[in-house]
């Protein structure tokens, strides 16, 4: 903190860590003895840029790239790419610090970074994007690679953008191989992808429900966000029975008391993945209600899914969702619930599901996309979706055996900020003072 005294969002993960972290490093002094934790929290490297482009009109404008390569103690940097107007510093070495511990879940061997820009690629059109993300690149190339640091998406940053990035690292570099993951399927992406992080969290949701004999089966789930891991995650939770009621986006959230079923999710995919367009226009069309600039917590819920943003939940939201009988809550997002929920949900003693246990699936499906591109194949499907599945169940099995109190009660930050840091930091302490 008196290093960068106002990278709030970096402090707020990393006390989550060590609040969580505290008693079991008690236990096992030799990691305090190593200062492992002290280590883990200086990125091994940050790196930032100047990223000059020209709009359609050939006016010139300047944005900061950033690729922050966090620890790559268990394999190369792995991260997703955000290209949103709020990337700074300290919500990336948010990110990247988070993307250790949740990459080392996974069980692949995986290390952490984040990157990206404070471009807003909203309102931008697909040849500004391009001459965006080329320009990006041109900086970028030369500090990733296969075996050094492997970026993917996040927020702002999806295929269209992942397929530019990709053709400029191919122009620069003259070779074909696994440098970014999120790739379209006819070019080395893996199958799922898309799907995996929405998928993934809800498969994690449902082992959590399980172990309390519930399913999503006829519950009612709230969900924010539009985006990636929101559509996936609403396709997911429709298959498995449950109702999703809620999705919103940046200006505000829509409530569909009867559902949003397949058709009206086709609606939105397309709503939001080609016209690029605003959740609004959901509520014109099928004539539901409409949250000006709300989330949409304040909806009655079994089941709520954050899988917008960061501090997407406070406690007082936190505290309605418990009230109003909500028994399970799911992080598509990364950090979406600010202290205050993380501890309200905790207190409540309902299921919480964190960010680097519920998310994991993305990362988990990109590893294994790497895993694709070296072998030089392509897997069903089918087998990734299992694979998927399994790596999720695991993760689960990992937070319940670090995260069970005394009392039952299965602590899920605690169990993955646990089962995250013994791998990381094993090998830290194996690879000698790095
Ligand atoms: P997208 O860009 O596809 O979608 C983001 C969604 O969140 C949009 O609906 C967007 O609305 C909304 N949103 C973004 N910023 C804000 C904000 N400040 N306030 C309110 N709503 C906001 O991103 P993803 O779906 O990929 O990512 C969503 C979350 O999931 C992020 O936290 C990301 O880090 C996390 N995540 C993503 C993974 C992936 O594989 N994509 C993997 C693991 C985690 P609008 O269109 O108005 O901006």
């Amino acid at each position: 903190k008196t290093k960068d005294p106002l990278q709030y969002e970096f402090h707020q993960a990393v006390e989550e860590v060590v609040e969580s972290l505290s008693d079991f490093l008690l236990k096992n002094p030799r990691y305090l003895h190593s200062k492992i934790l002290e280590r883990m929290v200086e990125p091994e490297r940050i790196i930032q840029f100047r990223v000059p482009w020209a709009d359609d009109q050939g006016n010139i404008h300047i944005n900061r790239g950033y690729r922050i390569e966090m620890n790559s103690a268990i394999g190369p940097y792995k991260g997703g790419l955000r290209f949103h107007p709020t990337v700074n510093q300290s919500i990336l070495k948010f990110l990247a610090f988070e993307q250790v511990l949740k990459n080392s879940l996974t069980s692949l061997p995986m290390g952490g970074g984040k990157g990206g820009s404070d471009f807003d690629p909203k309102n931008k059109s697909d040849s500004e994007v391009m001459r965006f993300c080329q320009s990006f690149m041109t900086e970028l190339a030369r500090h990733i690679g296969q075996y050094t640091d492997v970026p993917a998406g996040d927020i702002g940053v999806g295929g269209r953008e992942i397929g530019y990035l990709f053709g400029q690292y191919k122009r620069l570099r003259n070779e074909f191989t696994g440098v970014l993951t999120g790739k379209g399927v006819e070019w080395g992406g893996s199958l799922i992808r898309p799907e995996a992080t929405g998928y993934g969290t809800v498969y994690f949701a449902k082992e959590m429900l399980e172990t309390i004999g519930e399913s999503f089966e006829n519950k009612v789930v709230a969900i924010s966000g539009s985006g990636n891991v929101a559509q996936f995650a609403a396709e997911k939770v429709i298959e498995l029975g449950g109702k999703v009621v809620t999705l919103s986006d940046s200006s505000g959230s829509i409530y569909d008391p009867d559902g949003i079923d397949r058709k009206k999710l086709d609606f939105i995919m397309e709503l939001k993945n080609i016209h690029r367009g605003r959740i609004r226009e959901y509520a014109d069309k099928f004539g539901v209600s409409y949250l000006d600039k709300q989330r949409p917590w304040s909806i009655k819920c079994d089941i709520a899914l954050p899988c917008a943003t960061e501090n997407e939940i406070n406690g007082e939201e936190a505290k309605t969702l418990v009230e109003n009988g909500c028994i399970a809550v799911a992080e598509g997002a990364n950090m979406p619930s600010t202290m205050d929920a993380v501890h309200h949900f905790l207190n409540s003693k309902i299921l919480f599901g964190p960010g680097k246990a519920a998310n994991a699936g993305g990362v988990a499906v990109s590893g294994l996309e790497m895993t694709q591109n070296s072998m030089r194949l392509a897997w069903s499907r089918e087998e990734v979706d299992n694979k998927l599945h399994s790596i999720m169940k695991n993760i689960h099995q990992m937070c319940v055996k670090y995260g069970t109190e005394s009392n039952g009660f299965v602590n899920y930050v605690k169990g993955a900020n646990i089962g995250g840091f013994v791998k990381v930091a094993n090998s830290m302490m194996a690879q000698g003072l790095v």
